[in-house]
């Protein structure tokens, strides 16, 4: 009896806990759920990785983190090992999925950022060429 009810409360602290590390109305946090559905490229405990929905290269998925952090500008010590974890995996994904030649990284962050979704993720972007210039070069 003791032992049940010491179980139920440990459960309902794991239940606040994962609540508190997802955003119910969080698009990426909905696909992390399986309530929105995606493509996907790689999961584990920590990260999932799934085809952007509208790709702008030959090869181009999203990588993220399962816990909900809104942007890379509120990154804090504890977030180390994930995002270590996802810029280790990038590389391997990338070559995986075809970008075997190289490919590039990108973490839009916030307003200046024109990050759209507030969930972090890595765009991944590849192909057989390669891509178009970073940002265009102002005239001089
Ligand atoms: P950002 O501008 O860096 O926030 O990019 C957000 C990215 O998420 C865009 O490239 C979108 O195409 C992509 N995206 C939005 N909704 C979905 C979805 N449901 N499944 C896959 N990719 C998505
Ligand atoms: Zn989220």
């Amino acid at each position: 009896m003791v032992a049940a009810i010491a179980g139920s409360a440990k459960q309902a602290a794991l239940n606040r806990s994962r609540k508190r590390m997802q955003d119910a109305s969080c698009i990426f946090c909905r696909i992390v759920r399986g309530e929105i559905p995606c493509s996907k490229v790689y999961e584990d405990e920590q990260v999932l990785a799934f085809q952007d929905i509208h790709p702008i290269a030959p090869v181009h998925f999203l990588l993220i983190p399962k816990e909900h952090l809104p942007t890379l500008s509120e990154t804090q010590v504890d977030h180390e090992a994930v995002l270590g974890r996802m810029m280790v995996l990038a590389p391997r994904l990338a070559r995986e999925q075809g970008a075997d030649d190289g490919f590039r990284l990108i973490v839009n962050t916030g307003r200046v950022g024109r990050q759209e979704v507030f969930h972090v993720h890595m765009h991944i972007l590849g192909g057989k060429e390669p891509l178009g210039s970073m940002l265009p070069r102002p005239k001089t």
